[in-house]
């Protein structure tokens, strides 16, 4: 429930509507600084009767709701006193054509690839079913108050053409890329080094920076990517800086495994992406839970994020991301919080960080809920490139809209609860 006051509303035009400023009063929660480096209390800025103001599709002030209220006094007013308002969530590795996959029964990455995963990919060849498949994806984001993700898309330009129309047509904020395979893989889903690079490309024209998109060049892995196709990613993400680069890292024995037969020349995982030119910053590793010593420091000295699956590493069966070694140090490496969707169980970014604070119990350590928030905001959009715009409430920022305002006692009901001890709105009692 929430009340609305109005003042003087009636008879505006379109242009009025859009300048007049809107403040939501409620529980805020924000983040000054990065709790993983200067703790809980100094990082998070939790107001229990804050205020938003917001006008032009913009954030134009955050603080107390009576100083945001005094400094704004013909603002329409909402009201939403049981409510925590905060940044939507950003998805940072996401496949929205495996939405019909999900909790998909007994394989491990490899045989789950073959027997789910391609065939439900291959589906979006067909644009109508494309079309339908990504509104109900963007209707299960909104849903989980997700208003920003990092997409994998099939290999299928209409795939793109399809999602991206569908973002569009919602003002979402997204970043997504056509699936780029060249080999070990079923034709259905395949493409060439050559048309893969000429598809892309067209694609980045089309809807790369178009209203809130982005476009992410993505080869999927260096198991489907040839050297020829990673060396044309990698043309193509030099020929346009801008955009993002998404691919899949060291996420299961497996694959590893395959991955060094495939490419005997290359010191590491990591190694054969950094030998085509696809490592730096802008570009985002999905996984990445068994690395070793050099790959974590090419990835702290090159600026690159990883993207925490962890529902999808515990239900494949991939293994324990290390957060812990990822974050710590004086450059650590930025990590955003990802449902993987369909190899992850859930949309529920709720359950996403459950899940990253049990993977972090069994690596040792206990993941303080400042830091599960922050990933899922704040960490999302670094890996994203897209701090200054999203993820956190802030002047200028894009605003959090009502849509994703939480009744946090029902989104997550036995997890989350008022603490006072640790200085945030939550624990995990
Ligand atoms: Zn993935």
């Amino acid at each position: 429930m929430h009340a609305t006051s109005r003042a003087g509303s009636e008879h505006m035009t379109a242009d009025e509507t859009l300048s007049r400023i809107t403040i939501l009063r409620g529980q805020t929660l924000a983040f000054r600084d990065d709790p993983f480096k200067v703790g809980p209390d100094a990082a998070v800025d939790f107001n229990s009767d804050g205020g938003v103001a917001i006008a032009g599709g913009k954030i134009v002030a955050v603080g107390q709701a009576l100083d945001v209220i005094a400094r704004h006094p013909d603002a329409l007013l909402e009201t939403y006193p049981d409510h925590l308002i905060m940044a939507g969530f950003i998805d940072s590795h996401v496949h929205y054509p495996q939405i019909d996959i999900i909790a998909s029964w007994g394989e491990q990455l490899l045989q789950w690839l073959n027997r789910y995963t391609y065939p439900a990919e291959a589906k979006c060849a067909d644009r109508a079913h494309a079309e339908a498949t990504a509104h109900r994806f963007l209707d299960e984001c909104l849903r989980n108050g997700i208003t920003t993700a990092s997409v994998y898309c099939s290999a299928h330009p209409t795939s793109v053409d399809a999602f991206c129309a569908a973002a569009q047509s919602r003002a979402f904020c997204m970043a997504a890329g056509k699936v780029m395979m060249d080999c070990n893989a079923p034709d259905a889903v395949k493409d060439t080094a050559q048309s893969g690079y000429e598809q892309s490309k067209a694609l980045i024209a089309r809807w790369h920076g178009v209203d809130r998109l982005t476009y992410a060049v993505t080869p999927r892995f260096a198991v489907t990517s040839s050297p020829a196709q990673l060396e044309a990613a990698g043309a193509l993400w030099r020929e346009h800086p801008t955009a993002l680069m998404q691919t899949h890292l060291s996420e299961h024995p497996s694959e590893i495994a395959w991955v060094k037969e495939l490419h005997p020349g290359a010191p590491d995982y990591l190694g054969i992406y950094e030998q085509h030119g696809l490592l730096g910053r802008g570009a985002n590793f999905g996984h990445a839970i068994h690395l070793t010593a050099r790959e974590r420091s090419r990835l702290r000295e090159t600026g690159a994020g990883l993207s925490h699956c962890p529902t999808s590493n515990l239900f494949i069966g991939s293994g324990l991301f290390d957060l812990h070694a990822a974050r710590q140090g004086d450059a650590p490496i930025p990590v955003g919080l990802a449902t993987d969707v369909g190899g992850g169980s859930s949309f529920s970014m709720f359950a996403t960080m459950k899940a990253a604070y049990e993977v972090s119990q069994l690596k040792g350590y206990s993941l303080h809920p400042a830091d599960a928030f922050h990933l899922a905001t704040v960490g999302s959009a670094g890996v994203l490139q897209l701090g200054h715009r999203v993820g956190n409430l802030a002047p200028v920022l894009m605003p959090t809209s009502s849509s994703s305002t939480f009744d946090r006692d029902r989104s997550w009901p036995s997890a989350c609860s008022r603490s006072t001890a640790c200085g945030m709105p939550f624990s995990f009692r």
